[in-house]
């Protein structure tokens, strides 16, 4: 199906990239066998092959495609002549991305879908992409299959306006083998709904259900122990707190908890963001105590997301304290891994942060009920803990150990099980209305590449 191609070396926003030209006659279901071939070197490229009857009404047309593909991650881009909706999700054996459309006109040349060799200098690492395919699935029905060189995850799939051009983007990610065949897994099951939130009226036999990844980043440990104040120690309010919170969300179920310490361990914070990060998780949660020496007042709890501009300056000093974890266990102090500039890590991160933000608020509104509440409860910091550009991630700041009503709730077992239960309660509430948290978010003018994908999890099955 792929003979006859044609590629070439492009330079791409200041990346050496490779590129394949378009054309590609797909189309098995096209009803044609060949077309047009593509001339190397053409970047545009229409053919005009034997078709299929047309159906009346007007179809989108793709006029030109271009892969851009890296040992790190790929760009696919098609140029249609219509906005179209599109659905993206991985599948394994072999591994490949595929992209459901309505049925569109692929008005292409017939060697578009294999990138050139990649630049010298990642002439022998394998890319993420290895090749596409596309063309008719069915009457009304398109489908673009794209062939995995690694595994990825799918960072983007959506159609994007200019004026009045519109341009299918696909943008993957090299990931893990692990989360890859986690994410192939996920794609069949209904929703990321846990077990406990349909337990009423829907069988849980009747699907499976996927299994959110909740990680639960006790702060601190070992020889790193966060605030002491009269014998109550952070790094074990922390654990306490965070062993009991997994243990409500396994009662719950429909979540898979792992805990980055479940000792008192030292864990560098980046490890922590790998950990997460490796564990392909849907939320993470790091959690901490803090303590002032200028006032005993102060107390209640605070939820905070990572932002690089501090919230206010007690957030930006609290922030400074938790980032030098790692020196006072020692550790040289490391560059922050997630500063990569990039546009498909921008993407991925504006989102993830909108979804830290509806977590931060859910969570907020569920504490008030049981707990106390800082008197500024949602607050934002450069947390290094919290720089994983694609795990929405938050650090609850129990209370602190300073004021004496937060220091004995936080070690009293009874108000650990009462804000552990609400806890439990905010994190299911955040994953059963994950398909309605782009209406949360509304206020947040970001794109959302992430919405694809959660469709994905519950798409159609491959023919
Ligand atoms: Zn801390």
């Amino acid at each position: 199906m792929l003979a006859s191609p044609a590629w070439r070396l492009m330079r791409v926003c200041g990346l050496a990239l490779a590129v394949g030209t378009t054309g590609i006659g797909a189309a098995a279901a096209q009803g044609s066998t060949t077309q047009g071939s593509a001339t190397q070197g053409s970047a545009t490229q229409g053919s005009t092959g034997a078709r299929a009857a047309k159906p009346q009404y007007s179809l989108a047309e793709a006029s030109s495609a271009n892969l851009v593909t890296t040992p790190d991650m790929a760009r696919l881009t098609f140029d249609l002549t219509q906005d179209v909706e599109s659905e993206a999700f991985v599948l394994t054996g072999p591994d490949r991305v595929i992209v459901d459309l309505p049925q569109v006109d692929f008005n292409l040349g017939s060697d578009a879908g294999k990138p050139a060799p990649l630049p010298e200098k990642h002439a022998k690492q394998a890319s993420v992409v290895e090749s596409f395919r596309f063309g008719l699935l069915e009457p009304g029905r398109s489908r673009i299959v794209i062939d995995l060189g690694l595994p990825a995850r799918i960072l983007r799939s959506a159609v994007e306006k200019t004026g009045d051009k519109y341009r299918l983007v696909i943008e993957l990610a090299k990931t893990d083998r692990a989360s890859f065949r986690q994410a192939a897994q996920g794609r069949q099951l209904p929703a990321m709904v846990p077990a406990a939130v349909i337990s009423s009226g829907i069988s849980p036999t009747a699907a499976p259900v996927s299994k959110a990844v909740i990680v639960l980043d006790p702060g601190h440990g070992g020889p790193d122990t966060g605030a002491m104040v009269n014998g109550v120690v952070e790094k074990t309010v922390a654990l306490d707190f965070a062993q009991d919170l997994a243990k409500k969300l396994e009662t719950a179920g429909g979540f898979s908890v792992v805990m980055t310490r479940a000792s008192d361990l030292f864990i560098p914070l980046s490890e922590r963001v790998r950990i997460a990060r490796a564990a392909n998780a849907a939320l993470m949660i790091s959690i901490h105590a803090d303590t002032l020496t200028e006032s005993g007042e102060v107390g209640g709890a605070t939820v905070y997301t990572v932002s690089d501009k501090a919230s206010d300056a007690a957030s930006a000093k609290f922030a400074a304290k938790e980032n030098a974890a790692d020196a006072s266990a020692g550790l040289d102090g490391q560059a922050d891994a997630a500063d990569v500039s990039d546009i498909l890590f921008d993407l991925t991160r504006q989102e993830t942060r909108a979804y830290s933000h509806v977590f931060a608020r859910t969570l907020v509104n569920y504490w008030k009920v049981a707990g106390r509440l800082n008197k500024n409860p949602q607050r934002a910091a450069g947390f290094i803990v919290l720089k994983a550009p694609d795990v929405p991630s938050v650090l609850l700041e129990l209370g602190y150990l300073s004021n004496a009503s937060d220091s004995a709730a936080l070690t009293s077992a009874a108000w650990r099980d009462k804000a552990t239960s609400r806890m439990a309660e905010a994190i299911v509430a955040y994953f059963a209305d994950r398909h309605g948290v782009e209406k949360a978010a509304a206020g947040i003018p970001i794109p959302d590449p992430g919405a694809k994908l959660r469709q994905a999890e519950a798409g159609a099955a491959l023919k």
